[in-house]
């Protein structure tokens, strides 16, 4: 297996280094190229990567070839998880962390190829401006008044047994398009495979708490969300919290919003929705 180490030495604006770095990838015919972690590399190394059709992984602190495979090891979940993994793609970009970027090719034997930015002018038209939000389908809306929060409670069987994907999505998306609210989410939901295909509004982005987003709009409504701690530390910039739940014992009940409602959100938001027009 062939394996490079590039280090980008001198300097270079993104401009520069992303096509010099894609056709060093290219050029090197390697199967894994290395780069250690400084700002620069990490600024320009996606790009260069996808120019170049390779994939990338970044923050990786080990790398090894088992019988011709190469496992890399990395921190996740904000260092509370250590993997280990592969990927079948080559070329695969590894961008290790900078002070182990020494010892890591040496480990795997990575030959040094050289590297040198492009020069010349390099600058970038602005062809217009638009503002994060307010394109036609998204969600995210950082300038709206309120932030309507949806949890894995409304993929959860109903009190009739059955599962409401249809009815869920049509429900949430209604009072977004009535209201103007911004969308967040939590964890569960986002991450939970068999919903996306009725939940396709709604991606990673909208993740709200200690892995996702703080958002900092004036009111919150968090509907079949059941108010977690890693969940609502999310919310500390909002200000009026409010919670629709079907369990008085929730989260939320307990100090971390000012109003809760025991009730079914999917009946109280069909009424918000009728109210709205
Ligand atoms: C290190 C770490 C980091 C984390 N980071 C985050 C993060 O950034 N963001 C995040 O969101 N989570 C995060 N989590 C996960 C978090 O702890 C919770 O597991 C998650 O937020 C729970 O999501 P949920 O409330 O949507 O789902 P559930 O816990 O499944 O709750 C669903 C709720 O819906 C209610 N419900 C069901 N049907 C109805 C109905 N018809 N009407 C009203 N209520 C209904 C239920 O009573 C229940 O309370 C993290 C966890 C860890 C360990």
């Amino acid at each position: 297996m062939k394996i490079v180490a590039v280090n980008l030495e001198g300097n270079g604006t993104f401009a520069q280094d992303v096509p010099a770095l894609a056709e060093t990838i290219k050029a090197s015919g390697a199967e894994l190229v290395l780069l250690p972690g400084t700002s620069r590399a990490k600024r320009s190394a996606a790009a260069a990567a996808m120019r170049a059709g390779a994939e990338i992984d970044t923050n990786v602190v080990d790398l090894e070839v088992v019988d011709g495979k190469p496992v890399a090891r990395r921190w996740v979940y904000r260092q509370r998880i250590f993997t280990a993994f592969s990927r079948a793609a080559r070329p695969w970009v590894i961008v290790t962390d900078p002070s182990l970027f020494g010892e890591i090719c040496a480990k795997v034997g990575a030959e040094t190829v050289p590297f040198a930015a492009a020069t010349g002018a390099t600058r970038t038209t602005v062809n217009g401006v638009e503002n994060a939000g307010t394109g036609g389908e998204s969600t995210i809306k950082p300038d709206a008044k309120l932030l309507f929060v949806a949890g894995a409670g409304w993929t959860k069987k109903q009190a009739d047994g059955a599962l409401h994907f249809e009815e869920a999505a049509e429900t949430i998306t209604g009072f977004l398009g009535r209201s103007g609210a911004s969308l967040g989410s939590s964890k569960s939901l986002v991450d939970m495979p068999e919903a996306a295909a009725a939940f396709k509004f709604m991606s990673h982005m909208n993740q709200v708490g200690q892995t996702g987003s703080t958002p900092r709009h004036a009111k919150g409504l968090s509907t079949c969300c059941h108010g977690e701690e890693p969940h609502v530390v999310g919310w500390r910039f909002v200000n009026d919290r409010r919670a629709v739940n079907l369990d008085a014992n929730c989260g939320w009940a307990q100090g971390k919003a000012d109003v809760v409602y025991v009730a079914d959100a999917f009946a109280v938001m069909k009424k918000v929705n009728e109210l709205l027009g």
